[in-house]
């Protein structure tokens, strides 16, 4: 628990009383002046030389009596630095009954407040404490901050206050004005002003802005791979972007899990592509446009990889259309997520050297895959939305040379807790799956790497795949 609640009070004007005249009073006295604070000392001794100098100048008032309560009249802070331990009790306890925070020096039990150890880059002030207990360690602390922190940091700071109006005003969208000064603190323009070459910095800052400015005009949507479903698979890139997203337009693909990773204040979009409710690619098209040019920030996030039959390219092409600019985050595709989670190598020395994705769904009236060339014994087939379509996928591949032995398995929610592994030959899978009641998503592999599977899954051996407890059951 914090003990003390750390504020930054505004002075400015105020009238604060500080009793006692010592070399303990005057410091006091000096860090109230630097706030702007009007300063009284009450003592009713000869003042210490640095005090005497002040009243001197008439930058503090001083009271030559012996502390009462009644100074206390009209001052909203209180400061006892006296040697004597009665007066500063007297003033805590005055000062408390009126509501006056006060400070006794070095003594926290009769303070209301304590004073932090303070490193000053004006208008950057740290404070450090450590809630009265340790003030030596909060001293050492302050030390290294202060190494550590440049001198010239205030002057960073003194530019973003001087830009700050124009700045807001030329980038309204919050998100990107948090982003422009983080680049601008950061990267080359705040080493420009830490250097001292603070017109090029103003230069270079100008220039960054007008950058700024016409990005945010236009928009900029990034395409995302969500990966087959586990949130483990999400790509550092992808969360980043999520976080920072003002929308994300999803598909039905993308799982919840990874849905609750986004930013909270996010609008989510959801433009599913299922039978029934369903979002046209046209009209998605059409809404990531008009996002992008409200200045959003806008996440197409989709599942596994966005180019991998995901129509990615497509959107692609219609954002570069209308001149936003696109930016690409792979993922894991499903073939790959789900190959890991049965423990099927797609490629294997003795089984497979080499891969196909295939999609099974074809647009009306389309040509059928060339399946003299992907029916071969050494190759692996992966079919994306190939479920509806594999019966006659499997007799295709028969009537093309492959043998009706050849292991099959369909992997359904790959990657997820729920996922499903159905494996057996092209002659039995396509009735399995539907005994077993397949449903979307749901990716086939075919292909003598199928069989390992086996292995992977033996009890005896201890061969670990990615995730044992995801695992389906296997039907089969
Ligand atoms: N872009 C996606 C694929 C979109 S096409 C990717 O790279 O994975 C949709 C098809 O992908 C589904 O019909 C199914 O065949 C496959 N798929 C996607 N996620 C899957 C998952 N978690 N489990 C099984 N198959 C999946």
């Amino acid at each position: 628990m914090m003990d003390h609640f750390p504020i930054f009070l505004d002075l400015k004007g105020r009238f604060c009383l500080v009793v006692g005249a010592g070399a303990v009073a005057a410091r006091k006295v000096d860090l109230l002046l630097k706030a702007g604070a009007k300063v009284t000392v009450v003592a009713p001794e000869l003042p210490s030389r640095a005090i005497t100098d002040l009243i001197a100048a008439k930058r503090i008032a001083h009271v030559a009596e012996a502390f009462a309560p009644s100074h206390l009249k009209g001052h909203i802070l209180a400061v006892a630095a006296t040697n004597h331990r009665a007066v500063n009790a007297a003033v805590s306890r005055a000062a408390q009954e009126l509501g006056i925070p006060v400070n006794v020096v070095d003594d926290p039990l009769l303070s209301s407040f304590i004073v932090p150890a303070i490193v000053d880059r004006a208008p950057i002030t740290i404070a450090i404490s450590s809630d009265g207990v340790a003030p030596v360690l909060a001293r050492l602390l302050r030390a290294r901050i202060e190494a550590a922190i440049p001198l010239s940091v205030g002057r960073l700071a003194e530019l973003a206050a001087r830009l700050r109006k124009l700045v807001r005003r030329r980038l309204p969208d919050l998100t990107r004005r948090r982003r422009f000064w983080e680049d601008v603190f950061e990267g080359r323009i705040g080493a420009l002003v830490l250097a001292g070459r603070d017109d090029e910095a103003e230069a270079l800052l100008a220039r960054e802005l007008a950058r700024a400015e016409r990005e945010a005009a236009q928009g900029e949507v990034a395409l995302v791979g969500a990966g087959p479903g586990d949130p483990d698979l999400l790509t550092f890139g992808a969360l980043r972007l999520l976080q920072s997203a003002d929308v994300i337009v999803h598909d039905r693909l993308v799982s919840l899990e990874i849905l609750d990773l986004a930013r909270r204040e996010a609008e989510r979009i959801d433009v599913g592509k299922g039978r029934g409710k369903s979002t046209s690619q046209d009209d998605i098209n059409t809404v990531m446009v008009r996002l992008a040019r409200a200045g959003k920030r806008v996440v197409r996030l989709k599942g596994g990889d966005p180019f991998m039959f995901g129509r990615g390219g497509e959107e692609l092409e219609a954002l570069a259309a209308e001149g936003i600019a696109v930016r690409i985050v792979p993922g894991i595709t499903a073939a790959a997520g789900c190959a890991a989670y049965a423990g099927i190598p797609l490629t294997h020395r003795d089984h497979a050297h080499a891969c196909v994705f295939v999609s099974g769904h074809r647009r009306e009236g389309a040509e059928e895959p060339d399946w003299a060339t992907l029916a071969k014994p050494d190759h692996t087939i992966v079919i994306y939305m190939g479920l509806a379509t594999l019966a006659e996928t499997a007799s295709r591949l028969v009537a093309h040379g492959l043998s009706a032995a050849t292991p099959a398995a369909a992997i359904e929610n790959g990657t997820r807790p729920d996922q499903r592994v159905v494996a057996g030959t092209l002659a039995t899978l396509p009735e399995l799956a539907v005994a077993s009641g397949l449903t979307a998503p749901t990716l086939i592999i075919v292909g003598s790497v199928v069989a390992l599977r086996d292995v992977a899954a033996r009890p005896e051996d201890s061969i670990e795949i990615a995730a044992p407890d995801k695992r389906g059951s296997a039907v089969a």
